[in-house]
């Protein structure tokens, strides 16, 4: 197809003196894809998202989203150009109620399509409880944020993620500090609103369980360069894979 990929990564590099965080890495991403990236710690993961979504500037190489070039924006600008993100620290308010911190983020949303059109569409309850029922929180609608369970917060950022209506999110860890059955549930609706909404997903992830059995595709990243990429079943068996994931570093 002529159409370019909702993500398009071609040859970002940035240096630190003499470390090599991220040297010419280059992959795609498509509508509706969940594509991991992992490698070792100091692999250059986080370097590579920050480069993503604006927080940090190449050195070189482009970020294109739907064919737009994103590099060098801010990432406001890349969040009204749809890439979300949720990071690994949540980052709601405590004492607001779980409804309340969805509707911040709608009314935030829409404050940009304010900005860019002169008008907006009200926000209402119901909007808010919709997305809290997609991620399974429409019963903790009333409940303040600070007597939330972890996992329950993990869905809350992605109900919150979500009112931004991204195109592309980036997941820094989103497993992390969960237990394994929490892990699974929170993967499996990851994907199956990345496919009814068509959003590309790309997250980082140490849980090599929950990688293997929860991407589409697989990037591996190692002392910032890309080593691998392919399904899970081929970097599984990829031998230079096996030689880092068996304590090489
Ligand atoms: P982890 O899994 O531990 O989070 P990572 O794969 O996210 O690691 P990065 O945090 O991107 O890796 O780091 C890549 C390399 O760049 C490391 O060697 C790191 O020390 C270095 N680095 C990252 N940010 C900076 C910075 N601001 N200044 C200097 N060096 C940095």
């Amino acid at each position: 197809s002529l159409a370019p990929p909702l993500l398009a990564v071609e040859g970002l590099t940035k240096s630190y003196g003499g470390i090599h965080a991220v040297r010419g890495v280059s992959f795609s991403l498509r509508s509706g894809e969940i594509l991991a990236l992992i490698g070792p710690n100091g692999a250059g993961k986080s370097t590579c998202f920050d480069m993503l979504n604006g927080q940090n500037r190449p050195d070189s190489g482009h970020v294109r989203l739907l064919g737009e070039e994103t590099t060098g924006k801010k990432p406001r600008e890349i969040w009204r150009m749809g890439v979300g993100r949720t990071f690994q620290i949540t980052a709601t308010f405590a004492t607001m109620t779980v409804r309340e911190n969805v509707q911040v983020a709608l009314i935030s949303h829409r404050k940009q399509l304010f900005d860019l059109w002169g008008s907006a569409p009200n926000v209402d309850r119901s909007e808010a409880g919709r997305l809290l029922e997609l991620v399974g929180m429409g019963g903790y609608a009333d409940r303040p944020c600070g007597e939330l369970a972890y996992g329950d917060l993990k869905r809350l950022e992605l109900a919150v993620a979500l009112a931004n209506d991204p195109k592309l999110l980036l997941m820094d860890e989103p497993t992390a500090g969960m237990a394994p059955r929490e892990r699974v549930e929170l993967m499996r609706l990851t994907a199956q609103i990345a496919n009814e909404k068509s959003i590309g997903v790309l997250f980082t992830e140490h849980d090599m369980d929950v990688v293997f059995e929860h991407a589409d595709r697989i990037i591996v990243l190692n002392r910032g360069t890309l080593i691998a990429e392919g399904s899970p079943a081929e970097v599984r068996g990829n031998p230079q894979v096996q030689a880092i994931y068996l304590g090489e570093g």
